[in-house]
């Protein structure tokens, strides 16, 4: 692998062109997967979009009123997914459950309960059966001014039942309305849900002797709805797309797709659905290279892999080869690459550790070129070894203790 075919700067001007919000099924993920499309073409390789649908919520209305001992409404954002409160909204006795603990939600029943949060599945399943009636989270730090008061936009995954609904609350709003003795409350919350349209795009460079043998690059271009997302994750889109112009101009014997997965942010959706249109293809599937968190200068590398601890020392030998620093981490990852991972395809992310992941300040001031070019050394090290050794150096095969927790983490 010639490394000065490597280009960090190449790579940091592709992140800039990505400096605006990318939320999944909004216009901004659909300008981002033209842009992607057209920077694949620019060295003449065509790549294929593929769309698909996914519910999404929209929030009308979300109220949050103190209505004894005192009279106060406060700021509040909806939880998407949760449904909407009767006609009126619902106002109860209020209750402050910190973490959300057995004791705490011991007095839960027929209350509005405050938890420290967010409230996910797990959490909200407890919250209905200790009997509350609606519940409010807190986001937010007590350091926070001006916008950053804005409380954070949290949804539920779709789930069957919905009985009772919520909002969250900034920290400073939490503290004020218990050191006030808040003994009352009223919580108003409409939404409906929607189906927007996300999709992945994918390229394919063809094995020259291996064609059915394939390997998976992939990095998920979507952002959360708060900031452009520049280190989570077009960093890592940067860097695949500068792999992905290396191997197109140095053919590997095995098969590479390279995919910039949508909607991450909503749930791992585009991986999921790319497994699900290509299911018939799963088989040749020998291994998935996953990027997310990328291209900041300060921090370190670490490669979470989902398979055979032998992958971590091969990858670690791989690296001291070339004398690049980083870790290992042998595990389920919470990002695309526990979506192959699940359908018994071993599986990596790499990962850079970093500042600001789902914020505003997400943005590509803090990307490196040092970063970016290294990282794509590391991967494109891996990727090409795997890509023309004569024989495949590891089984396709995941511990079941992974498969174990992966089960857990798709079904939560
Ligand atoms: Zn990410």
């Amino acid at each position: 692998m010639y490394f000065e075919e490597i280009d960090g700067e190449r790579q940091l001007d592709f992140v800039r062109k990505f400096d605006y919000i990318r939320e999944a099924g909004t216009e901004g993920e659909q300008k981002a997967a033209a842009s992607i499309q057209e920077e694949l073409r620019s060295f003449g390789l065509e790549s294929r979009l593929e769309e698909f649908p996914f519910e999404a919520f929209e929030i009308e209305e979300a109220r949050f009123f103190i209505t004894e001992p005192f009279e106060k409404e406060y700021v509040v954002t909806g939880y998407g997914k949760c449904g909407s409160t009767p006609e009126g909204g619902v106002e109860a006795p209020f209750l402050y459950a910190e973490n959300g603990d057995d004791i705490s939600l011991g007095y839960a029943t027929g209350k509005i309960v405050m938890v420290n949060g967010p409230v996910r599945k797990d959490l909200y399943e407890k919250l209905v059966k200790a009997g509350a009636v609606a519940y409010l989270s807190i986001s937010g730090a007590p350091i926070d001014e001006g916008e950053d008061l804005k409380p954070a936009l949290y949804s539920l995954p779709s789930m069957k039942e919905t009985p009772i609904q919520g909002v969250c609350i900034h920290h400073r709003d939490a503290v004020d309305l218990v050191s006030r003795g808040a003994s009352r409350a009223k919580l108003v919350l409409k939404q409906k849900l929607v189906e927007r349209i996300s999709a992945n795009v994918a390229a394919r460079i063809t094995g020259t002797e291996k064609p059915d043998e394939i390997l998976t690059l992939t990095a998920h271009y979507d952002s959360v709805p708060a900031g452009p997302g520049a280190y989570d994750n077009i960093s890592g889109g940067a860097i695949i797309m500068e792999l992905c112009r290396y191997f197109n101009a140095h053919r590997p014997k095995r098969t590479m797709e390279f995919i910039w997965f949508g909607a991450e942010e909503k749930g791992l959706l585009g991986s999921q659905e790319y497994v699900r249109a290509h299911a018939s293809e799963l088989p040749s599937h020998q291994f998935n290279m996953n990027v997310d968190l990328a291209g900041q200068l300060v921090g370190g590398t670490v490669v979470g892999v989902t398979a055979d601890p032998a992958i971590c020392q091969m990858i670690t030998y791989m690296a001291h080869e070339i004398g690049l620093g980083m870790r290992t981490s042998n595990a389920i990852w919470g990002s695309d690459s526990n979506t192959f991972a699940w359908k018994g395809i071993p599986a990596m992310t790499l990962n850079r550790d970093g500042f600001g992941m789902h914020t505003r300040h997400d943005t590509v001031d803090l990307i490196s070129s040092w970063s970016l070019k290294r990282s794509a050394m590391l991967l494109g090290y891996i990727a090409d070894r795997l890509g023309n050794l004569p024989t495949f150096p590891f089984p396709k095969e995941i511990p079941a203790e992974f498969m174990e927790q992966l089960d857990k983490y798709f079904n939560r």
